[in-house]
């Protein structure tokens, strides 16, 4: 997969990228061909494998997509997902949903890149929505998905506000990718996990999906994570109930999956000569492990992820991935990477 160039100049440019800072174009973003395109003035139109694309109406609030001109809204695909967003005088946060929906199109260009289906929930009952909302705007706004739908308070798009909850809550790592990462992992373990065999298999791994989650959610808040649940879970989150296991691995497997190919598309390769690992040849990172083991996705990211995880250290940052993938994980990651590799089959 090649990376992300400008149209005009060819210099790479990131995902969420409206005008190219080389050459100073204004380029689009085409989700089918996954390319840039050069947008001109206001309403000029784009002709694209013989259909006809122009900027997204929500351009100005940093939405970088193209929309489709045989859709009626004006709006592009991504765009048309969020069901509910503040209302257009409450500018505040609206500022906070733009920054947001950089992270929801990067959710939804990974899903793409993975070959998972998204069906909107304009096309059919429980497809995929986002209402995307504020805390700050005077009503409670709890993170979550329910059938089809999830939810993301704005207000975590604010630094210092994710902060204090991520250091109250003892996390060491709290983004709004993230968060649409794991609700997404809800959303799809209903959708991917379709047969009895495949449920007996998830309860298995996860634990039973139908005991109460409320007790669940009591449980927890009062007596936190049993004392050694590194040893089987990715995170503390997830010891609280099966669903949220499954979410949290899932979240995982996008993290590693996004990163890698991320890697790939800068054309990465840790030369294992050059840096004396014992044992092991090039770690050539790839676009796609739809054809390869989840072990060999895994021994590509345990040399990548240490090597991130060095360059933030001299940064004087904290670990790019601090955390541990031990066996019961990986058995779990590997039930997520077959359930996503059959759904692009
Ligand atoms: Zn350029
Ligand atoms: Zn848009
Ligand atoms: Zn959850």
């Amino acid at each position: 997969m090649n990376s992300l160039r400008c149209p005009n100049c060819s210099s790479p440019v990131f995902l969420e990228t409206l005008d190219c800072p080389t050459c100073t174009a204004s380029i689009g973003f085409h989700a089918p061909t996954r390319g840039f395109f050069l947008v001109g003035a206001e309403g000029s139109e784009i002709e694209i494998d013989g259909s006809v694309w122009v900027a997204c109406s929500n351009r100005f609030w940093k939405c970088n997509w193209l929309a489709d001109t045989s859709q009626p809204s004006g709006a592009c695909r991504a765009c048309r997902l969020t069901r509910r967003q503040p209302s257009n005088d409450d500018t505040l946060a609206l500022e906070r949903l733009a920054d947001t929906a950089v992270d929801k199109r990067r959710l939804l260009v990974q899903l793409n890149d993975l070959g998972l289906p998204v069906v909107p929930f304009y096309e059919r009952e429980g497809g995929l929505a986002f209402d995307l909302v504020s805390s700050r705007s005077g009503e409670p706004v709890t993170i979550g998905h329910a059938n089809g739908v999830i939810t993301i308070d704005l207000a975590e798009s604010l630094d210092d506000y994710r902060e204090t909850l991520r250091v109250k809550l003892g996390e060491v790592y709290r983004t709004v990718l993230g968060h649409f990462r794991h609700e997404v992992g809800h959303y799809f373990q209903n959708i991917l996990v379709d047969t009895d065999e495949r449920w007996a298999e998830c309860r298995r791994l996860f634990g039973d999906e139908r005991t109460s989650y409320s007790d669940a959610i009591a449980r927890h808040y009062r007596y936190g994570a049993p004392a050694t649940w590194r040893e089987s879970f990715i995170s503390d989150y997830a010891t609280m109930h099966p669903w949220e296991d499954f979410a949290e691995t899932f979240a995982h497997y996008l993290h590693i999956t996004g990163t890698v190919a991320t890697a790939a598309g800068s054309g990465l390769i840790l030369h294992a000569d050059r840096v004396g690992f014992t044992g092991v040849g090039d770690i050539v990172a790839r676009f796609s492990y739809a054809d390869r083991t989840i072990e060999e996705l895994l021994a590509d990211w345990h040399w990548l992820s240490l090597m991130f995880n060095r360059v933030n250290r001299s940064m004087g940052l904290g670990d790019f991935y601090p955390f541990d993938l031990t066996e019961p994980v990986i058995t779990k990651l590997s039930f997520v990477h077959a359930l996503v590799t059959d759904a692009r089959g």
